[in-house]
């Protein structure tokens, strides 16, 4: 397949937080990809911007060395390296203070798209924002984008849309979540609505349940002390695994454009049901052979936050109501995997009788690690003795299908070329990630009211066994996860 690359305009991205792990690991080596790619034009600057003291010539020297740890094979290609590293500069910037800002601007250009993309701690957004604009580095065409944690909870999330909202039009503002940018998740819209297969399927008569499972294989490991504050209901249910459900339950939107996308992704938050407390399950993973346990990752022996969470939802409109929808995700399990799986109903009658067994066809997504779709297809088992029935999947990995040309750009790069393009449909609105804290936060209120503690689960498992509870009470169960 040949890849048809389009340039972007030319640009001045500013990355604040230009010196930390996830400028270092994603941003600036995603960058360097779309730079060989053809994506970013040769007139695009980027403009690192942090507390640290150093010259433009020490932060490209940092940027090579972040290329060659985290970049792909084209790391190798010194003379590409060299080209993008002279489209590099830095200003030492503070962003609780005055210092570095009037300099910052000097690097600005007129007349070119202008991004600033905030990678620093969330309590820094508001003071950016707002320094932005007082010293006349933004204007009406300008565009910022926000890392999460995008707010705590519903009142710290409205807040931080009041405060940006003061400085910056909605339209300018890029709310980032990075699993909107993975290839496979925009395809879930494809496959969705660009078959006639699918969509009239797509609803509570013909779907028994979803399930979506985000696990992970690491523990908190060094940024225990962060995510003890958070836990795996604010990490990854709130924004990552919201935004899947999003999709996969949308109405169509009439066209692909932002906001009749966010329109229905947001019509979906509105309906979910409130979730009762027995169907929610929290886990915190125990020690393992060689391995810290989550308490002793967060640094605190009584931790009560979890980082696991099972739970059943409900959506309450025509298309869904009577199927569950299940969430799941964890650190320390057995594998690290991010999957949609559309369990179909049985057919309504078997011809076949009694001996043929019960069959049902499956769609899986797989996010991670490797990108594709299989479905499971009942066919006759091949051979004599009868009419017996087997499932087989018809699998489909993106790499194989549509061969080495169909390499997809990191969700970042992916993402901030859309910045660039001015193109929202990728990112969450402020009413989105309201109506998202305003869903989680009476699940995590009522945990506290009740003093829930975690259930423990054993590193490299499937998480606690109240998960596979939730499900077998339904006479459900969850796809196996395991190395
Ligand atoms: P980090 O490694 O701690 O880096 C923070 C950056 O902010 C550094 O470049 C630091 O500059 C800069 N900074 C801090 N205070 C500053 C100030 N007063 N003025 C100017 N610059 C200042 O953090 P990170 O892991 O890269 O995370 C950045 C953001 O992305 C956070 O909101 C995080 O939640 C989000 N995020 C991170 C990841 C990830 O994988 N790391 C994933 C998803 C989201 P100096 O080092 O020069 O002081």
């Amino acid at each position: 397949m040949v890849s048809r690359v389009i340039p972007v305009d030319p640009f001045d991205l500013v990355i604040f937080g230009a010196t930390g792990d996830l400028a270092r690991r994603k941003i600036l080596p995603g960058l360097f990809d779309r730079f060989c790619d053809g994506q970013m034009p040769p007139e695009a600057r980027i403009i690192g911007a942090a507390r640290s003291d150093m010259t433009s010539e020490e932060f490209r020297t940092l940027v090579d060395e972040a290329i060659s740890e985290f970049g792909g094979a084209l790391a190798e290609d010194r003379a590409a390296v060299a080209r993008f590293l002279d489209a590099l500069s830095y200003e030492t910037v503070d962003a609780v203070g005055e210092d570095g800002w009037e300099a910052l601007r000097g690097h600005l250009r007129e007349g070119f798209v202008r991004a600033f993309y905030f990678s620093v701690g969330p309590s820094l957004f508001g003071d950016i924002a707002e320094r932005l604009r007082s010293f006349g580095l933004a204007d009406e065409n300008s565009r910022i984008v926000v890392e999460k944690p995008f707010g705590h909870d519903l009142a710290s999330a409205k807040k931080l849309n009041a405060t940006l909202a003061q400085h910056f039009d909605e339209t300018q503002i890029y709310r980032i979540d990075h699993y909107l940018g993975k290839e496979t998740v925009q395809n879930l819209m494809a496959v969705r609505f660009g078959n006639m297969l699918f969509e009239p399927l797509w609803n509570s008569q013909f779907i028994d349940h979803i399930q979506i499972t985000v696990a992970e294989t690491v523990g908190v490991g060094g940024r225990g002390g962060y995510y003890d504050k958070s836990g795996a209901m604010r990490d990854m249910i709130q924004n990552h695994l919201m935004q899947l459900l999003c999709l996969i339950a949308m109405e169509p939107p009439a066209k692909f454009d932002p906001d009749a996308v966010r329109d229905e992704k947001l019509k979906v938050i509105r309906a979910l049901d409130p979730v009762q407390h027995h169907h929610v399950v929290r886990g915190q993973y125990e020690a393992g052979e060689g391995e810290q346990s989550y308490r002793e990752d967060a640094g605190d022996p009584r931790s009560r936050t979890e980082s696991f969470v099972a739970l059943r939802l409900n959506i309450s409109n025509w298309r869904w109501a009577g199927t569950p929808i299940y969430l799941r995700t964890g650190k320390k399990l057995a594998v690290r995997e991010s999957e949609i799986v559309v369990v179909f109903k049985e057919t309504p009658h078997s011809i076949f009788g009694p001996d043929a067994g019960n069959h049902r066809n499956v769609l899986v997504i797989r996010l991670q690690p490797d990108e594709g779709m299989t479905l499971d297809v009942t066919i006759k088992e091949p051979g004599p003795g009868g009419m017996r029935l087997v499932d087989v999947p018809l699998d489909m990995s993106f790499a194989e299908a549509l061969g080495p040309g169909a390499q997809a750009p990191g969700a970042y790069e992916r993402l901030i070329m859309d910045v660039i393009r001015g193109n929202q449909t990728l990112f969450m609105r402020g009413d989105e990630v309201e109506a998202a804290w305003a869903w989680t936060d009476p699940i995590i209120e009522s945990w506290v009211a009740r003093h829930d503690v975690p259930k423990p689960y054993p590193p490299g498992s499937s998480g606690p066994g109240d998960a596979d509870l939730l499900m077998r009470r339904d006479k459900r169960e969850w796809r196996e996860i395991k190395a």
